[in-house]
């Protein structure tokens, strides 16, 4: 079962998206799931994974009406506030629907550059593993060290890096990049997303040469056992259509064997999150 490990939803309004900036103009509209759904099929896609973009509990609660709604949304990464006392009772709330599978926090937006090792947040983030929750890493490469420290301060929580920390594709130098992807990638409590590359890169001239070098990066540092395929629709549509961009993976894994093909393209999901088809 191929699954594309990483989209939103949302119906636009310019108060709760405010991020989506006049360069994203296209942005502007509702994307739900039946706009989805055909990208879906037309590239063998039978499931996805539906990420929060508000931080609020309505739009976790939103996205679980929407899995309800749609059989092929496999599963849902919500937000909860990691930081509150009332975390537990939140949490509980949610536990009884098995498409919640894991929890993000907008963590690249945040003013204080080490908002992981924030103590409450640690505290919040630590009992998520009680819940069977996983947690979406979605960070800048200048983060990239302060990630490895809050891996490794909680070696038995599962976490998911988005868009392999977004490479600085554009700017081109990518070796500090790398580096830290590889001291991240050494701990085994964290797989990666192979998503969202496209949009780092010049939205109007980029080409599969530049996006390769950081899917190098990727198989080298975490294995073919720990990636997997995300589309970051519809963000990333501000830089390429859906089909072209999951085409650029899916050439690079054209010398793979089929089971690693099998494997990023949907079995590493299946079993990251733990997802019932
Ligand atoms: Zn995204």
């Amino acid at each position: 079962m191929y699954i594309d490990a990483h989209q939103h939803f949302w119906r636009y309004n310019p108060d709760e998206y405010g991020w989506i900036d006049d360069s994203m103009a296209s942005l502007r509209r509702d994307f739900l799931p039946f706009d989805l759904q055909p990208e879906l099929q037309q590239n063998g896609f039978e499931g996805c994974v539906a990420v929060q973009v508000r931080q609020s509990l309505e739009e976790t609660r939103w996205l679980l009406e929407l899995a309800d709604a749609a059989p092929f949304i496999v599963g849902v990464v919500g937000w909860v506030d990691l930081r509150s006392p009332q975390l537990r009772s939140e949490l509980e709330r949610f536990a009884t629907n098995s498409k919640l599978v894991g929890v993000r926090h907008i963590v690249q937006s945040e003013p204080d550059d080490r908002f992981l090792l924030n103590r409450e947040f640690l505290v919040g983030v630590a009992m998520l593993e009680e819940f069977d929750l996983a947690y979406d890493v979605l960070i800048y490469p200048r983060h990239l060290p302060v990630a490895l420290e809050f891996a490794r301060k909680l070696p038995g929580q599962r976490f998911v890096l988005d868009h392999l920390a977004k490479p600085a594709i554009k700017q081109g130098d990518l070796r500090r990049w790398a580096a830290a992807i590889r001291d991240l990638a050494s701990l085994p409590n964290v797989v990666c997303k192979l998503s969202g590359l496209v949009t780092e890169a010049d939205w109007r001239s980029w080409n599969s040469d530049q996006i390769r070098p950081c899917l190098d990066v990727a198989f080298e540092c975490f294995g073919p056992d720990r990636l997997m395929i995300g589309s970051d629709w519809p963000v990333c549509t501000l830089a390429a259509s859906y089909s072209r961009l999951i085409e650029v993976v899916t050439d690079y894994l054209k010398p793979f064997s089929s089971e690693i093909r099998d494997a990023v393209m949907g079995r590493n999901a299946q079993r990251f999150w733990r997802l019932q088809s």
